[in-house]
């Protein structure tokens, strides 16, 4: 995978794998949307799933809409960099437009679970930060999903039962942060990325870089 990029002043560096993951309703969507649309250089990597559309979602656009049997070819073609079961359904992310995107110089997004951002890890490693967003309370997160209204009361149950497991896996991220302030999380997001895209361990033109500089002429 090529993972190279060059900053505005002409640094090499490696790409940013940046996931985001939550439980359903705590904001995750609203801050990744925020997020691409403040950065032009962070790409959005759109999975594919099982699952339904649910109104108001675009195929290509939200995920890849695909069945049972196209996924599972999907899987035995190694077409995905991870894929996990998620609420009864699966979910992957596609390989070849994540390296296209890196190749292209961009950082990627992935909106996955805990499960994508482990199995991420153990492919990328120190390519990848894993961000985490909590709800301010599991009375809120009610709320939110009740408000969005896109679910039946049984799926709305479903999800806050699967969110307080999906919180106990906070220990499998770099950064966790409380979504009690929309403005302010988003910022806090943007502010790792930039830091991140600093970090000493991805400026892999940086030896280059000090050589010259210490070069007596
Ligand atoms: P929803 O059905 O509400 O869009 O998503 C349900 C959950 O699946 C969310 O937590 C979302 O982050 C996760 N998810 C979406 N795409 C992927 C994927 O490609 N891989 C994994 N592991 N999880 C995903």
């Amino acid at each position: 995978m090529v993972r190279t990029l060059t900053d505005p002043h002409g640094m090499k560096r490696r790409g940013v794998l940046f996931v985001l993951s939550s439980p359903s309703g705590a904001g995750k969507s609203t801050i990744a949307r925020k997020l691409l649309a403040a950065e032009p250089e962070l790409g959005l990597s759109v999975s594919a799933t099982t699952r339904p559309m649910r109104p108001g979602e675009e195929n290509g656009r939200d995920y890849h809409f695909v069945d049972l049997d196209e996924f599972r070819r999907m899987v035995a073609d190694h077409e995905f960099l991870e894929w996990a079961h998620v609420f009864g359904h699966r979910y992957g992310t596609p390989r070849a437009p994540v390296d296209a995107m890196l190749k292209s110089g961009r950082d990627v997004l992935f909106d996955i679970d805990w499960q994508g951002a482990q199995q991420l890890h153990q492919i990328a490693g120190g390519d990848v930060v894993r961000v985490f967003i909590l709800p301010p309370s599991m009375e809120e997160l009610h709320e939110r999903l009740q408000r969005r209204a896109t679910d039946s009361q049984e799926v709305i149950s479903g999800r806050m039962s699967r969110a307080a497991t999906e919180v106990s896996h906070w220990d499998g991220y770099d950064y966790v942060l409380v979504n009690d302030d929309v403005e302010r999380c988003f910022e806090n997001v943007r502010t790792i990325l930039h830091a991140e895209r600093l970090k000493r361990s991805r400026q892999t033109g940086l030896i280059g870089f000090i050589r010259k500089l210490t070069t007596k002429s």
